[in-house]
């Protein structure tokens, strides 16, 4: 589906990955909201998979201000732990948002398990996009990247678990990756490292065109 520009909604309070979606946007000449600056409400993420939370938000904050919405529903699935924090990723922090406690919990986790070993501490990030518009059609766009967790956790950039995933083929970890080495995407380039970027590129591909295209 196509999108034009214009007014568009960032359905997330999460101030990293607003900056993150709005950086993506940028050669796209939308005019970017988030559900923040419009005052809308989190909706209560009661989908079973990322998939189904990011329709939920998407579909939410369009339905409450009645213009395109993008939401992102994320985070990290390490195999070790049969796939967990998973979607539970940003729980896992706590209210306070504490993702020092959050990974040392994790390393804690892969230490009881007997993950020490570089094959053992396999994880992966997943994005999965979800865009609703005003007519009642939406459409989901999915990116993953494979990497293993490092410890001690590495590098102050980026946000959340950034620091302890080192993506497969790289030295360091996106904790130590400025925001374009950790997306490396742009326009008509290729799919780019982070999942978020990768599900950006699904979308951008299927619905938008650079403003000087
Ligand atoms: P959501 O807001 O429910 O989608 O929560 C996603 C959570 O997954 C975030 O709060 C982070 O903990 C984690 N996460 C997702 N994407 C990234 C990323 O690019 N870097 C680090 N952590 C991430």
């Amino acid at each position: 589906m196509a999108l034009r520009a214009g007014p568009i909604v960032i359905a997330s309070h999460n101030r990293g990955k607003i900056r993150e979606i709005q950086d993506l946007l940028g050669p796209f000449g939308f005019d970017v909201r988030s559900a923040a600056d419009l005052g809308l409400a989190d909706p209560e993420e009661t989908g079973e998979t990322f998939a189904q939370n990011a329709v939920l938000k998407a579909e939410t904050a369009c339905r409450a201000c009645r213009l395109p919405a993008l939401a992102d529903d994320s985070g990290l699935a390490v195999d070790a732990l049969g796939g967990a924090p998973g979607i539970h990723s940003a729980r896992w922090a706590g209210p306070e948002r504490d993702f020092a406690q959050a990974m040392r919990n994790i390393e804690e986790k892969l230490q009881a398990a007997g993950a020490t070993t570089v094959d053992k501490r396999q994880a992966h990030f997943v994005c999965v996009l979800a865009l609703a518009l005003p007519d009642g059609k939406t459409e989901t766009f999915t990116g993953t990247v494979d990497g293993t967790l490092v410890w001690p956790p590495r590098g102050e950039k980026g946000f959340g678990y950034d620091p302890v995933f080192l993506p497969d083929g790289h030295e360091r970890t996106f904790g130590e990756m400025s925001a374009a080495e950790k997306h490396g995407w742009s326009p008509g380039g290729p799919p780019g490292l982070s999942h978020r970027a990768r599900a950006f590129a699904a979308f951008a591909a299927a619905c938008l065109s650079p403003v000087n295209a």
